[in-house]
């Protein structure tokens, strides 16, 4: 099944080129706050999967050109961030990188949930900066079910499902080394889509290949088979910290093939089984991160 959220927190199946909208299969009344409407329908997933199912035949349908999609969660508790995980990756980011250390040494960071942005959204990279901003292509995970100290070899069940991400970053110069939780955390910089596709029709998540256009110039390609910490040694490492909940999103990290974005651009992601989406980049009506 693809679980999407459109337009004003809706609820969506997606079958074809079509959105069918369940949202009344899965909450009572209207609008929350935070819009963890999907959010509930992942963690009440084994329990409501039937009725969702029943919902779509009587379910109303939209184009998916017609709508406008959502980051599938939108407020999840944590976005972890797996940093340096392909070799080639590490390889190219050279003295500004994380010196030649891959995630096995590094563990984990955390980014903003709010710097997600759905398939329907934009890209806004501060405006007027001298910076590079760079395109990362990621498999995004989705945790399924509250989990702590997870075996490695229990992780995959407590995955729900899996979706392209872009993790946007402000790059590190040699003088100006902002911690990495801000560089990556402006609005938008995590574009994330166009929907969640349930971890059933994706049998083997470390045998996918993807692939990330500007502007249609191929710039990444890859497959998962290359992380350095696969997604099931990522879940324990991470579930060893701090407890995971239902939604919560793990950034794989990126291969090589990192590059610029700049205002004008067209970013498109592609992963195997998963999706994909293009985004636009435009300048954002201020300048970015303020100094004193
Ligand atoms: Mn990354």
């Amino acid at each position: 099944m693809k679980i999407a959220a459109f337009n004003d927190d809706r609820v969506g199946v997606v079958r074809g080129d079509q959105v069918l909208d369940v949202t009344d299969a899965v909450v009572e009344g209207g609008r929350n706050w935070p819009p963890t409407h999907v959010s509930t329908l992942i963690a009440a997933w084994p329990d409501r999967a039937d009725a969702v199912r029943a919902a779509c035949e009587s379910a109303p349908a939209h184009p998916l050109s017609q709508v406008s999609l959502l980051p599938p969660v939108q407020a999840p508790l944590h976005v972890v961030g797996a940093p340096a995980n392909y070799r080639k990756h590490i390889a190219e980011m050279g003295a500004i990188g994380s010196g030649g250390r891959s995630m096995l040494d590094l563990g984990f960071f955390l980014m903003a949930p709010a710097s997600l942005v759905g398939a329907g959204g934009r890209v806004l990279l501060p405006r007027g900066s001298e910076r590079r901003f760079h395109h990362e292509c990621e498999l995004a995970v989705v945790i399924g079910r509250r989990c702590k100290d997870v075996p490695v070899e229990d992780a995959l069940s407590h995955v729900f499902g899996y979706a392209a991400l872009m993790d946007l970053t402000m790059r590190m110069t040699e003088d100006l080394r902002e911690e990495r939780t801000m560089r990556k955390s402006f609005d938008t910089f995590t574009p994330m889509g166009p929907w969640i596709t349930t971890a059933d029709e994706v049998p083997d998540p470390q045998d996918l290949r993807m692939e990330l256009f500007v502007n249609d110039e191929l710039r990444q390609q890859a497959t998962t088979a290359d992380m350095i910490v696969p997604i099931a040694e990522q879940i324990a490492m991470v579930s060893s910290v701090m407890t995971l909940q239902p939604g919560d999103i793990l950034a794989t990290g990126t291969p090589d093939g990192v590059g610029d974005i700049t205002p004008g651009d067209v970013v498109r992601i592609s992963i195997e089984r998963v999706g994909g989406f293009s985004i636009e980049v435009e300048e954002a009506s201020d300048h970015a991160p303020v100094r004193f």
